[in-house]
This record gives C-alpha cells, structure tokens and sequence, in this order.
C-alpha cells in the first residue's frame, strides 16, 4: 500500500500529501522510463530524508522514498522526471532521469537493510516494472551508472534476493573457467553489461560492489567469468520488451 508522507511545511509552502516534492521536471523529448535506479538516503531517518527530497532549495527529489518500516512514500509522479540520477550514464543512456523510476531507501550507509523495507522495494518495484514494461536487467544501483562518484545503495543492499523475485539479474550459478584476466577485457565486457567506461579501478569496485561486495583481490578470474555471463545474458543494447 502506498502512503503519503506527512503535510510537509518548508517555508510558507505546504506540500501536498500526495507527491509532495517540487522537485521534479517533464522527462525530455517524450521519454519514458525503461530503467529503476536504486539509491540509499545517508541520512539519519526517513523523515530527514523526505524533508530534504521534498525541500525546493535541494533541487533532489525521488520519485519514491521507502522508510526502514517498510512505509513507502510517493515524493513524484512516475510520469514526471525526478532528480536523482546525475551525472553518469547506463549503456547509451545519459540522461538518466529522463529515462528512470528513482527509489530512495532510507538508510544510512552502513545499517543492513531491514527485512520490511526490502519487501516493500520488492512488491513496488513488481508494479513499477508491470506499469512501464522494465526489463529486471535495467533495474540498477546509483553506483552502476555512476562509478567513482556514487556509491549507493552500497555493498549491504541484497542485489541476489532482488535477482531471485524477478526484479534485477544476477549471475550464473555455474560460470566459465579459465578467461583471460585483463582491465581491457573487463571494461569491454563491462561496456556490453551497461557500465560506461571510467578507469579501471573505479569500475572494478562499482561491479564489485554488486555482484562481489566482499572480494578485495585485485581483478581476478571470478570477475571475468561474471561479466562475461552478465554481458552474454544481459546485452544493454538488447532490444525492449514488446507489449
Ligand atoms: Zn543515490
């Protein structure tokens, strides 16, 4: 069920209980969102968050903020563009916001995600991706899109539950052995999964805080085999869904 935040009052202006937050604009040249974008507040409770996702001088928004009891509040319309993407790029993507649904889970960068609030994610994200026809594979953490400046929702976020429901992808159990380890043929493959190219360091650590949050080796044959079966299975440039 979706509830409104509380009458929020910033200024002389109160917002609306439902979808509250000023900040958000049309989605360019008639987008619509075909990408989820998951993101962590970094603050201190829900209600911190909603304030400054709602407050106009922040000009940061997302179209959802999911509270640790699992309450999860509209801030913007799915139709209107939200500001929570940045800088950064998904495959051929780079206007992120024009093209995405942003969720924001309240969580302050270090706790687990509580079990309430992944259910929550869990059962929005079944009617986001219903609504919009999103493949699981375009469901993606702020880190994907961008390596190096972002690093939500962070090495605690279950990306595997979200894989098992249907809802992102993950690898496959049983994975090529013997590739060749190399910067340039991970960032190749890494390319064809969807991450834009940044320098070797940065991307290792943005795939590994998803797929492989706890390895700290230098790349190694276990990376290779998964960004080559993500890259075989998951193409960024396959063609969408038909209806
Ligand atoms: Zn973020």
């Amino acid at each position: 069920m979706w509830v409104g935040p509380p009458a929020i009052q910033v200024g002389r202006q109160q917002l609306s209980l439902t979808d509250p937050s000023p900040n958000f604009g049309p989605r360019r040249d008639g987008a619509v969102p075909d990408m989820v974008v998951i993101h962590y507040t970094a603050m201190k409770s829900a209600a911190a968050a909603c304030r400054t996702l709602c407050n106009p001088d922040t000009e940061v928004s997302a179209h959802y903020l999911i509270a640790e009891d699992g309450t999860v509040m509209s801030l913007v319309a799915e139709r209107m563009r939200a500001w929570h993407a940045g800088a950064g790029a998904w495959g051929a993507v780079i206007d992120v916001n024009s093209r995405s649904i942003g969720i924001e889970l309240a969580n302050n960068g270090v706790s687990p995600f509580a079990a309430a609030q992944m259910d929550a994610l869990s059962t929005l994200l079944t009617g986001i991706k219903q609504r919009w026809a999103i493949r699981p594979e375009r469901v993606i953490g702020h880190s994907d899109m961008a390596p190096g400046r972002k690093i939500d929702p962070g090495r605690r976020f279950d990306w595997k539950r979200l894989a098992l429901e249907g809802h992102a992808v993950w690898p496959s159990a049983s994975l090529s052995t013997g590739l060749a380890v190399s910067d340039a043929a991970f960032a190749e493959q890494a390319a064809q999964f969807g991450y834009v190219h940044t320098d070797s360091v940065q991307l290792l650590d943005a795939f590994r805080m998803r797929f492989r949050p706890w390895a700290n080796c230098s790349l190694d044959g276990t990376d290779m085999a998964i960004i080559t079966d993500l890259a075989t299975c998951f193409p960024v440039d396959a063609p969408p869904i038909t209806a």
